[in-house]
C-alpha cells in the first residue's frame, strides 16, 4: 500500500467537479441532491425502513465516495427522520480522494448540507491508504456520536479483501456509485457483486444510477434480486434490488452482558468509553486510575513512520490520524496541536529520516523538518539540523484524558489487583489479591505493565521497560516553545510552567523509585543532541516520574481475542496515546460484530497469539 493519488479535478461553468481520471462528472449539474436522494435514498426504501429498523446500527456501504454527497445526504436524513437512538454507519471506497480545497469546493454547492459537510471538513483525512474512521455528530454530553464513516482509500479492488472479512453479514444497503461502467469498468467488476452478498445482513438491498447489462448481469450472477426503474431526470433506467446474504457467512459473536475490563490507564478507559458510546457498560477493576504510564505530566502524539510502508507504518498511519481526530473534536480542552519536530542525530537517522519524507507519507502527515513554514522560537534554533515534521502532531494531558474517558464510560469501578484468570464453564474467574473473586463472561486485560504478569501462564512474549520522565522549569527562553521537540529522547512545551523530558528506558526493570541518576540521563541527552543554546543552559529539575511500559518485539499493539471470552490490548510501548484510540475502537468492534475500522491484513499483525512462545494444546 502506498499514500493514494488524489484526485484531479476541473470545475464545469456550473461550479460542478469534473474527474480528469475518468472524465466523467461526480453529480448532476442541474439537481445533484435530489439525484443522490431519489436514485440511492428512496430506491433503498429510506427513510422509509429506519421506522422498522430491527438493529440500532444502519449501514450502508458505497462505492465511490468522491464529494461525500451521498453520505451527506443519507446524514441528513437520518437526522431528520430516524429515531434519536438510530445510528449510521456509512463505509465508502475511494481510489482518489478529493484533496480538502476540491472537496469544499464541490460541498459549496449545497449550502443546505453547510452543517454537515463542516463537520466532515474539519475531520477530513490526509491521502493515505486504508481506514479511516471518522465520529461525527455527537449528540450527548459523553460524546456519543450518531454518524461513523470509515472511508477506505485505495482501488476498491484492492481494498475489498482486506475489508470484507470485518463486514461479513453486516450492511443493510449497497449504493453503486462509481463513474459510468463504459468510462470505469474497473469499479465494476465481479468481486464488487460477491462481496456485497457476502457483507449483506438479511434485509439487504442495493441501488444504483445505472442500467448497463453488465452491472445488470453482473449482480444476478451474485444472487441479487434486480429490478429496473426510471432513471432520474431525462435518465431512462436505473437498478435496484436485494442482496441476499451469502450463505457461508459466520454469525459473529456478540457481547450480551457487561464485560470486566482490568486496568485504570488509557487503554482501559478508551475501550471502556468507545463500549458505552454503543450502550455498553463496562466494570473496570483496578487499584488505580491513571496511577502507572498513563499518568504522566504530558504524552506526545504522532506517528511511528518507516522508511517502507511496512505493516507497522500501516498501522500507525491509521492509528494516529484515528486519534487526532478524535482528541481533536472530543477532548479539545486537554491536548494541543502544533506539530512535533524529529531531530536527525546522526547521519544513519538522517538517511532514513529523507526516506520517510521522501514521497512515501502524503506531506499532510510528515514533511522534511527545514521545509517547515513557521517554526516556533524555539524549534527554529534546532532546525539546522535536519529531520522530520509532523503538522498534525501534538501533546496532550494524560491524566485529564483518562479521568475525562472514565467520566464518558459511566463504568462501574471496582478497586482490586487481580493476580489470577481462570477458565470456567460459564466464563472467568477473577483472583483479587485479597483473596475475593469476580465472575465475568467476558474479560478484557487492558492493564499496562500488568498484563506480563496475566498473561504468562498462556506463554505471551510481552516485555516490560521502565521509564522515569524528568520535570524541568521553563526558562524564559524555551516559554514560547509550541511544538514537541524528539531526538533520542523528547522535550515537552510547557505547561503550568513545567517541561517534561524523557525518557529512560530500562528492560525488565519494574521498580518505580526514582532516581536521581536518571534526570542527570535525560538532561545529559538532551543537552548533546540538541542543537542551539537555549538547550545549553542549566536545567532546573521540578520533579520526575518512573512508571513501566509493557512492549512487544515488533511493536505494535496486542489486540484481540486469545481465548474465548478473553480479550486483550495491550503492548502500547511509549505510544499508547497515539494507538490506544483505534486499538480500543477496533476491539469494541470486535466485542459488537461491527465491520471492523483496520484492514484484514494488519488485524492478523495484532493478534494476540502471535506473541504466544508455543502453540497452546
Ligand atoms: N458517491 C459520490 C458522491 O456522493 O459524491 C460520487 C462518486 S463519483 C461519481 C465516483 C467515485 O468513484 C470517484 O470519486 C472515483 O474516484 C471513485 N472510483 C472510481 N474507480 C474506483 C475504484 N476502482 N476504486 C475506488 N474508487 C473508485
Amino acid at each position: 500500500m502506498t499514500a493514494t493519488t488524489p484526485a484531479d479535478v476541473y470545475y464545469s461553468e456550473t461550479g460542478v467537479p469534473v474527474s480528469q481520471h475518468f472524465d466523467d462528472i461526480y453529480f448532476n449539474p442541474e439537481a445533484g441532491l435530489a439525484e443522490s436522494r431519489y436514485v440511492f435514498l428512496t430506491q433503498n426504501g429510506l427513510p422509509g425502513r429506519w421506522q422498522s429498523h430491527l438493529h440500532a446500527d444502519f449501514r450502508v456501504a458505497e462505492s465511490g465516495f468522491g464529494t461525500g454527497l451521498n453520505f451527506l445526504s443519507t446524514w441528513q436524513s437520518m437526522v431528520e427522520n430516524a429515531d434519536r437512538a438510530m445510528h449510521l454507519h456509512f463505509i465508502s471506497f475511494e481510489k482518489h480522494p478529493l484533496s480538502l480545497t476540491d472537496l469544499r469546493r464541490s460541498l459549496a454547492n449545497f449550502p443546505e448540507l453547510a452543517s454537515y459537510a463542516e463537520q466532515l471538513l474539519s475531520l477530513y483525512p490526509p491521502a493515505e491508504s486504508g481506514c479511516h474512521r471518522l465520529l461525527l455528530e455527537s449528540i450527548t454530553a459523553n460524546q456519543r456520536h450518531r454518524i461513523t464513516l470509515d472511508l477506505w482509500l485505495g482501488d476498491i479492488v484492492d481494498t475489498l479483501p482486506d475489508w470484507l472479512p470485518g463486514a461479513e453479514n453486516t450492511i443493510d444497503a449497497w449504493f453503486l456509485d462509481g463513474f459510468t461502467p463504459d468510462k470505469n469498468p474497473r469499479m465494476w467488476q465481479p468481486e464488487l457483486f460477491q462481496a456485497m452478498a457476502v457483507s449483506a445482513r438479511s434485509g439487504c438491498t442495493f441501488a444504483t444510477f445505472t442500467a448497463a447489462g453488465a452491472v445488470k448481469r453482473g449482480l444476478q450472477a451474485a444472487n441479487c434480486k434486480v429490478y429496473k426503474h426510471k432513471g432520474f431526470g431525462v435518465k431512462r433506467e436505473m437498478l435496484y434490488g436485494q442482496v441476499q446474504p451469502a450463505e457461508a457467512t459466520a454469525e459473529r459473536k456478540v457481547l450480551t452482558e457487561s464485560p470486566v475490563i482490568i486496568g485504570g490507564g488509557i487503554a482501559a478507559t478508551l475501550t471502556a468509553r468507545a463500549l458505552a458510546q454503543r450502550g455498553v457498560t463496562s466494570i473496570i477493576v483496578s487499584e488505580g486510575i491513571a496511577d502507572a504510564a498513563s499518568g504522566n505530566h504530558q504524552a506526545a502524539c504522532y506517528p511511528l513512520l518507516q522508511a517502507e510502508r511496512s505493516p507497522t507504518s500501516e498501522f500507525y498511519v491509521s492509528a494516529f490520524t484515528f486519534a487526532q481526530r478524535l482528541y481533536r473534536s472530543q477532548f479539545s480542552a486537554i491536548t494541543h496541536w502544533h506539530g512535533v519536530s524529529q531531530i536527525a542525530v546522526n547521519p544513519e537517522r538522517e538517511k532514513r529520516y529523507r526516506k520517510v519524507a521522501d514521497n512515501l507519507y502524503s506531506k499532510e502527515l510528515v514533511q522534511n523538518l527545514s521545509s517547515q513554514l513557521e517554526p516556533d522560537t524555539v524549534t527554529a534554533t534546532t532546525l539546522a539540523a535536519g529531520g522530520l515534521h509532523y503538522p498534525t502532531g501534538g501533546w496532550l494531558q494524560p491524566q485529564s484524558l483518562v479521568q475525562q474517558c472514565l467520566h464518558d464510560a459511566e463504568a462501574q469501578v471496582v478497586q482490586q489487583r487481580i493476580v489470577d484468570l481462570v477458565k470456567t464453564a460459564e466464563g472467568w474467574q477473577l483472583n483479587c489479591a485479597d483473596g475475593s473473586q469476580i465472575q465475568t463472561a467476558t474479560v478484557i486485560l487492558a492493564a499496562g505493565a500488568g498484563n506480563k504478569a496475566l498473561l504468562e501462564k498462556f506463554d505471551l512474549a510481552l516485555q516490560n521497560v521502565r521509564g522515569q520522565v524528568t520535570l524541568v522549569k521553563a526558562s524564559a527562553e524555551r516559554q514560547h516553545q509550541q511544538q514537541v521537540i524528539c531526538y533520542k529522547g523528547y522535550v515537552t512545551p510547557p505547561h503550568d510552567g513545567l517541561q517534561c523530558v524523557g525518557a529512560t528506558f530500562q528492560r525488565d526493570d519494574d521498580n518505580t523509585a526514582v532516581r536521581a541518576a536518571d534526570d542527570a540521563e535525560n538532561i545529559k541527552t538532551l543537552q548533546q543532541q540538541l542543537p542551539g543554546k537555549v538547550w545549553q543552559q542549566d536545567f532546573a529539575v521540578a520533579g520526575q516520574r518512573a512508571a513501566v511500559r509493557s512492549t512487544t518485539r515488533d511493536h505494535l499493539p496486542v489486540v484481540g481475542a486469545l481465548q474465548s471470552g478473553l480479550y486483550v490490548i495491550g503492548g502500547l510501548g511509549s505510544r499508547g496515546f497515539t494507538s490506544a484510540p483505534l486499538a480500543a475502537e477496533l476491539l469494541t468492534s470486535q466485542l459488537l460484530a461491527e465491520p471492523l475500522p483496520l484492514a484484514q491484513s494488519l488485524l492478523h499483525r495484532l493478534r494476540p497469539e502471535r506473541l504466544q512462545r508455543r502453540p497452546l494444546t
